[in-house]
């Protein structure tokens, strides 16, 4: 039986549900400094949320691309993935098959 945190009903729970949604999305061609400083604020709500377990895996599966989910920013999404696909070729590749 699904829950309601299954059901993705933890959105609601969210620490962010209190914040401008614009600490989380970046505006268009926002970058260097200004964009650090905002998503540094945007990991520091996260941080005490209690369904970011929930939001980080939400994002992760679906490749969200935009905004701050789960304490993690675009850039931190794209690596973690990154990582994780090599692991996964590293992991299926024959032993003594040369790391490309
Ligand atoms: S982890 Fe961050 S983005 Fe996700 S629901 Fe909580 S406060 Fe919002």
């Amino acid at each position: 039986m699904l829950t309601d945190r299954d059901r993705g009903e933890w959105r609601i729970l969210g620490s962010c549900r209190k914040v401008e949604s614009s600490v989380f999305f970046s505006p268009e061609g926002e970058r260097g400094r200004v964009r650090a400083r905002r998503e540094a604020h945007a990991k520091r709500v996260c941080q005490d949320c209690r369904v970011l377990a929930e939001c980080r895996e939400y994002a992760l599966s679906v490749a969200e691309p935009y905004g701050t989910w789960g304490g993690m920013s675009e850039a931190d999404r794209r690596r973690h993935t990154r990582r994780r696909q090599r692991d996964a070729r590293a992991a299926a590749r024959p032993a003594g098959e040369p790391v490309r």
